[in-house]
This record gives C-alpha cells, structure tokens and sequence, in this order.
C-alpha cells in the first residue's frame, strides 16, 4: 500500500471551495490537522456557523477530494463551527437534518420509534447537568471506571461536543483512534474502559459552536462510526443544558437511562430539574440524581463541613419521585486525579471516594435493570462480525 502524503491531501483539499465559493478550504485556514492512520484519513473543517444548511455537501466535496489521493482507502471529515464571541454555544441553531448517516428528522418532543441501538452496546447511560461546571464529566468518567470495576464492560463516549474533557480527564491528550475499515475509528482504551471524544479531532480549548445538523451528524458519527467492543454499558458524557444534542442523543439512540449531576445550590438545582424535565419529555427514565460537590471532608481531621446546603439534591429527589444516587464531597484529591489523567476510581480504588463512585454505580446499573424489567425485554444485542 502506498504511503499517503500529507500534503498530497491538503493540495487535493485546495480543488474543494469554501463556504463563501470564492477560496478554497485550505487557503481560507479552515483545516484541522490532519490525521493519517494506515489507508485513512481523519480531519475537522471549521465553517461558519451561520451557513449551517449548506455544510453537508461542503463536508461531502472534501470527503470526496481526499479519497482520491493515491493509497487513501477511506476518509472521515467532520465539521465544527468556532464559537464567536457574544455566541452562546449551548443554543444551537434548529436546522434540517442532513440527508447522509440516516439521521432521524429531528422532533422537539417524541423519540422515534424503533431507534437502533449503537452495535455491540448493550446499555447506554447519559449523564447530564442543567449547567456546565457542576462536575458532570467527572462523574461520568468516575461512574464509567466504577461500572468496570463492578465488573461491568464499560465505555464512554464523550458528546459533550462544546467542551470534551474526557482526552484531558483519561490522559489520552497526545492519542489519536486508529481509522479502521473504511471510515470506522477504534476507539481508545483507558484503565479497560474505551472511550472516544471529539476532542480527539478537534482541539480542546478551542470554543465551538455547534448547528443542529452539525451536532446530529457528528454524534451519529461517534456512535455508530465507532467500532466498539462488546460492551455492557456505555457512558454518555452529554453537553451541558438541555439543547440540541441532548434531544439528538435521546432521539438517536435508545438510552437505558439519564444521570442527573447537580451541586447542592439551589441554582443548579433549578438547572436540574430542567434536565430532568427533557428527558422526561423525550421518554428516557432518569435513573436518578447525584449531588456533587456536596460536603467537604477534611484531608487532616476528617472532619465534614457542609459548604453549601448540603441534602438539596437528596430533598428534590424525593419530591420529584426519582432515585437520589449519592453524593460525592468536594475534595482536592478528586480534582487532582482527574487533571493528572488518572481519575480517582483508577488512581486510588480502595480510597472513599471511590467507595461513594462504586455505590452509584451500584445504584445506576439496578436502574438499568429495574426499568428493563418494567419496561419488557432489553434491546436486542447487535454484534458487528470481524
Ligand atoms: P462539568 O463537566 O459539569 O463542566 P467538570 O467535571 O469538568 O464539570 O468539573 C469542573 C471542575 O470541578 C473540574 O476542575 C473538576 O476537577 C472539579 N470537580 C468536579 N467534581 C469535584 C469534586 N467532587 N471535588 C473537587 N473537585 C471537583
């Protein structure tokens, strides 16, 4: 096979216009990085955000251009909108669906019937926030490695597309997934769990805006485009906000359930209960509520101290009739196991906090299985053959 050259692709990519017509893709400064794996070729276009209905055939034309390069045997390009300022990126612009990936019409209330799972993946849990900054990815990346630890093939997906954290959180920053197949990505394994991001593609603390055909084809793409294990759950860490994606995910994909994260402020409580509210609306059993950040247990005396008003997540979950998870301290060694790469589950299993991450995974997964036997037989397992 022969090596495919790099620049060879981008100078193929100049015969592509940009979304104005009158430059090309690479001129305008509109590539990512490009990524070469074996016969494949990954890359991110940044477009404006505001000319969302035309980016498919824009996404498609490159597509098209690169494969023509000598040795390329499949290429994956997604798009992604930087975020202007004065933009709020958690209100994408509602627009058509794009035609390719069989994507759903995009609905504001019911799911569609008869969504397809995500093959070989027999649970899919989100976890979700009325707001960002409350903890839900480390909640969700600490439920993941706790589910594994109970014994559970556990993975995650990060869709929080506005911010993925999870590179960052799992040390994977410098990795990429392999292109396996003809526009299939491997997704990467951290402490037995697979995991795969859009931050892999696109750089992390670049801002994004995100338009609904956009959010829905780049979603599509991390579920289904990804050649996952055989796995009995999966993780969804979803964007912050009660938006496009989350309505994208609760209509594309079957999800078992959604965990609720919320500090003990009221605020976030309020912001919680909008979530709770959306999932309700689009019929995914909330499995219940965490409350993050809940009291402060100190490292010297061990004496807690409640910074908040602590129980308010315990409180709201009893009035609004659903499971109340658990709550998890506000803790240094938390914070700092997760920016190091190696969150606490992994970095210290036998530590309490682990302890409180296992109890909730304890709790999610009799959920999962309560709803299945409430709600009738599981989905049917789909399993790709090698
Ligand atoms: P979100 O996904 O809701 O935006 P993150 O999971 O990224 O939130 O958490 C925001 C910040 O708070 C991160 O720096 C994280 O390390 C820290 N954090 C989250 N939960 C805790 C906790 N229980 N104790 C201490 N720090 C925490």
């Amino acid at each position: 096979m022969p090596e495919i050259d790099k620049d060879q692709v981008i100078e193929r990519l100049r015969s592509v216009a940009g979304p104005d017509g009158s430059s090309d893709v690479v001129s305008l400064g509109l590539i990512s990085d490009v990524l070469i794996s074996g016969g494949k070729v990954m890359f991110s276009i940044t477009v404006p955000a505001e000319r969302a209905a035309s980016l498919e055939t824009l996404r498609a034309a490159a597509e098209a251009a690169v494969r023509s390069v000598p040795g390329v045997e499949g290429a994956m390009v997604v798009l992604t909108a930087e975020k202007k300022a004065g933009d709020t990126a958690s209100s994408p612009v509602p627009q058509a669906p794009p035609s390719r990936s069989g994507s759903a019409p995009r609905q504001a209330a019911s799911p569609p019937r008869g969504k397809a799972g995500i093959p070989g993946v027999d649970a899919i849990i989100a976890v979700a926030s009325g707001k960002g900054g409350v903890g839900k990815s480390t909640t969700a990346v600490n439920l993941a490695l706790a589910l594994a630890a109970n014994g559970l093939k556990a993975g995650l997906l990060d869709a929080d597309i506005y911010g993925p954290s999870l590179p960052r959180l799992l040390g994977l920053r410098d990795q990429k997934p392999e292109i396996i197949g003809d526009r299939t990505l491997r997704p990467l394994t951290a402490r037995g769990v697979e995991v795969m991001s859009i931050g892999f593609l696109v750089e992390e603390d670049t801002p994004m805006i995100w338009r609904g055909p956009m959010v829905i084809s780049a979603l599509n793409q991390m579920m289904r485009e990804v050649r996952w294990g055989s796995l009995d759950v999966m993780v969804v860490d979803m964007p912050p906000g009660t938006g496009d994606a989350q309505l994208t995910m609760a209509q594309q994909v079957p999800l078992a359930g959604a965990v609720i994260v919320s500090t003990p402020q009221d605020l976030a409580l309020i912001d919680a209960r909008k979530g709770l509210a959306m999932f309700q609306r689009v019929d995914v059993p909330v499995l219940g509520i965490v409350e993050n950040m809940s009291y402060f247990l100190c490292p010297h005396c061990g004496e807690r101290t409640e910074v908040f008003a602590h129980g308010g997540a315990r409180d709201e979950a009893e009035r609004l009739g659903v499971p109340f998870l658990g709550e998890v301290p506000l803790d240094l060694q938390i914070r700092q196991t997760s920016d190091a790469g190696t969150p606490i589950v992994a970095a210290d299993p036998t530590s309490p906090f682990a302890k409180v991450y296992r109890d909730i995974a304890t709790r999610v997964w009799e959920g999962v299985e309560h709803e299945r036997a409430e709600g009738g037989r599981p989905p049917p397992r789909i399993v790709i053959e090698e």
